[in-house]
């Protein structure tokens, strides 16, 4: 059998060199450490963790990445079985020895008689005759590389200052405050008029935010970071900053909206929020791109009117990034449609987090593997971790109503990502659950249906049972 060749070995490109190996097939697997660094990695260890070392939450039953954690363990994941073995305590989130994880990790692969570990960059195309190839080179992909896969996908740019917004569950925005309507009632295409949901602001409460922006706790850019701000996607706390009045001449503008239950009362601002999943139950704040900490974030975004009770499932932020627009490029196995011997896994494929990265590199392994070996691969239900997951990356995401140049965003693993499900919302006195109690059982109705599809999903593939 030929190998095929991975680059790249982060948390991607290590498990998807196992995955292959453990179906069988010979792996090649190029890091360009210590041979050529990143601004970020500070070792020459395969699937280095470069800032935190949370795996994140590891509950299974009401919590979308723990559910990730067992599905992957339950396809044999490498990455899953070091962070077990390396674990540090951390209550219910499984954190990791990062030095252990990561010599754990390189040992393994190193150790199997079917996996071959070359360093060095792979700066440009990779070549011809290698006919299955991954790319799984993350979110500081060497710009030889980043250059080259971006001539292949007609696209302007595959680096981005990925400033993110933060996104809100719907269910836990308060509709007797909000109202849904498009500005100046607009129809764009595919819209009805309603598509954003507004949050109205008295001057009061807008001066209140505005002083709150502006003391919040910032994160600092890291030198390598030091890329200007493009003008269309500056931080709110720095449009602040530039004076009290932007942010009401900007993204909080209230003209073109009128709240129905109050159309004599003109808000003094608006926060408007966008649908951001084909399935509604995500809406992103717009234009609410920001560096504030985590922590500050939720507190001051509950000081907006609706947004009390507000639930992220995804708080904002800005680092530099390299990721396709995969919806558009990439095909249902993560082949580039341009170049379909090109795979790509990991965060350069617009998931966010190293559970993700590595999940997707579990999945896109698996699909090199079955190609290479002429098998087929059933498609992944999308009502699992994963297969939300991957519907998110090629093709589950809308194009937004609105204009805007790319509206493809990175994204973590969060319950608005799957298919929406019907449940009893009862406890076994027959009583009606209601609040969090509500919110447990779906999550835990959702998380049910997930174990049992792909519990089917893997009784119905066709891979050799090394694989598991
Ligand atoms: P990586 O783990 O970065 O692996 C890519 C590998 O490819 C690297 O080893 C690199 O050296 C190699 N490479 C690059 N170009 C080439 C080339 N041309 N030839 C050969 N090899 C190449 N996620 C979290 O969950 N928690 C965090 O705390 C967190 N912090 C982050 C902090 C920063 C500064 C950044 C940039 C990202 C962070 N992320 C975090 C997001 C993301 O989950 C991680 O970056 C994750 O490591 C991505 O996995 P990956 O396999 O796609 O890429």
């Amino acid at each position: 059998l030929q190998p095929i060749h991975v680059v790249g070995g982060g948390l991607a490109g290590s498990e998807a060199s196992w995955q292959i190996a453990q179906a069988g097939v010979p792996v090649v697997l190029h890091e360009m450490r210590p041979v050529r660094g990143t601004d970020a990695h500070k070792t020459d260890g395969l699937a280095e963790l470069v800032c935190s070392n949370s795996f994140r939450s590891d509950d299974a039953e009401t919590n979308a990445v723990g559910l990730l954690h067992q599905e992957m363990r339950s396809l044999g994941s490498l990455i899953m079985a070091k962070g077990d073995a390396h674990q540090v305590p951390a209550g219910g989130a499984l954190a990791v020895d990062r030095d252990g994880f990561s010599d754990a990790v390189t040992g393994a692969l190193e150790a199997h008689p079917l996996v071959t570990i070359e360093r060095g960059e792979i700066a440009g195309l990779p070549p011809e005759d290698w006919s299955s190839v991954i790319v799984a080179t993350g979110p500081l992909t060497s710009p030889a590389l980043a250059e080259a896969v971006l001539s292949l996908t007609g696209e302007k740019e595959l680096a981005f200052f990925d400033a993110i917004a933060p996104i809100v569950y719907r269910e836990s925005i308060n509709m007797d405050v909000a109202w849904f309507q498009s500005r100046y009632d607009k129809v764009g295409p595919g819209g009805t008029g309603k598509d954003y949901i507004n949050c109205p602001m008295t001057k009061e409460q807008y001066e209140a935010f505005v002083d709150a922006l502006l003391t919040g706790d910032k994160t600092e850019f890291k030198d390598w970071e030091n890329t200007p701000y493009f003008d269309g996607c500056l931080p709110i706390e720095v449009m602040a900053e530039r004076g009290r009045e932007t942010l009401r001449h900007g993204p909080m503008k209230p003209v073109g909206l009128t709240d129905p239950r109050n159309p004599d009362v003109k808000p003094y601002a608006i926060v408007q929020l966008r649908q951001d999943n084909a399935l509604g139950t995500l809406f992103n704040m717009v234009g609410f791109q920001t560096k504030l900490k985590y922590g500050a974030q939720t507190g001051i975004f509950r000081m907006i009117p609706g947004l009390e009770n507000a639930e992220f499932a995804r708080l904002g932020g800005i680092h530099r990034n390299t990721y396709l627009n995969s919806p558009k490029l990439l095909d249902p196995t993560l082949r580039l449609q341009a170049m379909p011997r090109l795979r790509f896994a990991g965060q350069i494929t617009g998931c966010e987090g190293y559970v993700e990265s590595a999940a997707i590199g579990l999945m896109t392994g698996r699909f090199a593997a079955a190609e290479r070996l002429g098998r087929a691969l059933p498609p992944l239900p999308a009502t699992t971790a994963l297969g939300a997951l991957i519907n998110h990356i090629t093709g589950g995401h809308i194009e937004t109503i609105d204009e805007g140049p790319r509206s493809f965003q990175p994204m973590n693993v969060n319950f608005g990502l799957f298919p929406p499900i019907t449940f009893t919302a009862k406890d076994e006195n027959g009583k009606r659950l209601r609040g969090p109690a509500k919110t447990i059982a779906k999550k835990r109705a959702l998380t049910d249906r997930a174990r049992a599809d792909l519990a089917a999903w893997k009784a119905g593939q066709d891979m050799p049972a090394a694989a598991e």
